[in-house]
């Protein structure tokens, strides 16, 4: 590991919880040192094998140039999120941001937040599937992907094409649209659970009839080899297998999986082209 330093970042913006600060803005400093997997850039003398800081250096100007935060502490956090987003061989970084021109009469050099945090370990694979047959359903889909992607603690991995599927269990009823998605996620199942329902919640599912119409339904399908059989959280997800509209998304994105001891191939070979129609990449 090695450290990348940069040191006394200065920036005109319009970050504050006053609104004299928003319109007139003032100065900040940010001091940033970042924890990283560097050390065979110094070997092979490419940038490649760094972290650019010029790119971490544009990524902290855009954030400091077009957005408005009250707090210097959600500045520091939105800094945070994106570089670990961003930089894959960041481990750690620890920020100050600092406000010489703070709202306080007073003398001072400056008023800071400092925060230090290591990266949250994604380690766990998922697989959800996403489907809905209410309103505009492949936007309802894409906000879906939105809301996972905005949670710290889930990184999508893979998207499957969108389908378009006969409804099943109770067919009086629209078509669905339906993707699969390989998630990476520090959320334990049941976090996971909750979250699927958080976004469901979000965009106003409503439950009236079993396997009914509905904007939205993110079910978890698998999670690592975890294995569950309680009614709130079935992992595996217990009708999968029987299921076209899951079984045919997740083989495109993972053919080598296996589900409760059988090899995904074998379960594929029970579905035929009709009862499902790719409809985009
Ligand atoms: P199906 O589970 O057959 O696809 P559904 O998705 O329409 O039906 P929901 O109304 O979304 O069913 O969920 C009913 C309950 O199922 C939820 O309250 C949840 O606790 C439970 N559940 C059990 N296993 C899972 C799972 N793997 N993923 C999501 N929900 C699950
Ligand atoms: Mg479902
Ligand atoms: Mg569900």
């Amino acid at each position: 590991m090695g450290k990348i330093i940069m040191k006394n970042l200065a920036f005109y913006s319009y970050h504050g919880a006053m609104k004299e600060e928003n319109v007139l803005g003032q100065k900040f400093f940010i001091d940033l040192e970042l924890v990283a997997d560097i050390d065979k850039s110094a070997y092979t003398d490419s940038v490649e094998d760094t972290v650019h800081y010029g790119e971490v250096y544009q990524t902290i100007k855009d954030i400091m140039e077009n957005s408005k935060y009250n707090l210097i502490e959600a500045v520091a956090q939105k800094i945070i999120d994106e570089i670990f987003k961003k930089f894959d061989k960041v481990e750690e970084i620890d920020i100050v941001v600092k406000k010489p021109e703070a709202p306080v009469p007073g003398i001072y050099d400056y008023f800071a937040v400092n925060f230090n945090e290591k990266r949250k370990k994604f380690k766990n694979i998922a697989y959800l599937g996403i489907g809905g047959n209410i309103g505009d359903r492949k936007k309802n889909i894409e906000l879906s992907l939105k809301y996972l992607e905005e949670s710290e603690s889930i990184k999508i991995k893979k998207v499957s094409s969108l389908y378009e599927t006969e409804p099943w269990g109770y067919t009086d009823q629209d078509w669905f649209m339906n993707i699969v998605v390989e998630i990476e996620t520090a959320l334990s199942p049941y976090e996971l659970l909750d979250y699927c329902q958080y976004v469901e919640n979000e965009l106003k599912r409503e439950r009236v009839i079993r396997w009914g119409p509905r904007t939205v339904d993110l079910d978890i399908l698998l999670y690592n080899d975890y294995k569950s059989d309680d009614e709130k959280l079935t992992i595996p997800h217990p009708r999968m297998t029987e299921r076209a509209f899951v079984m045919v998304p997740l083989y495109e994105i993972n053919d080598s999986l296996v589900i409760n001891g059988q090899d995904i191939k074998e379960y594929m070979k029970d579905f035929n082209a009709e009862e499902i129609r790719k409809i985009e990449e």
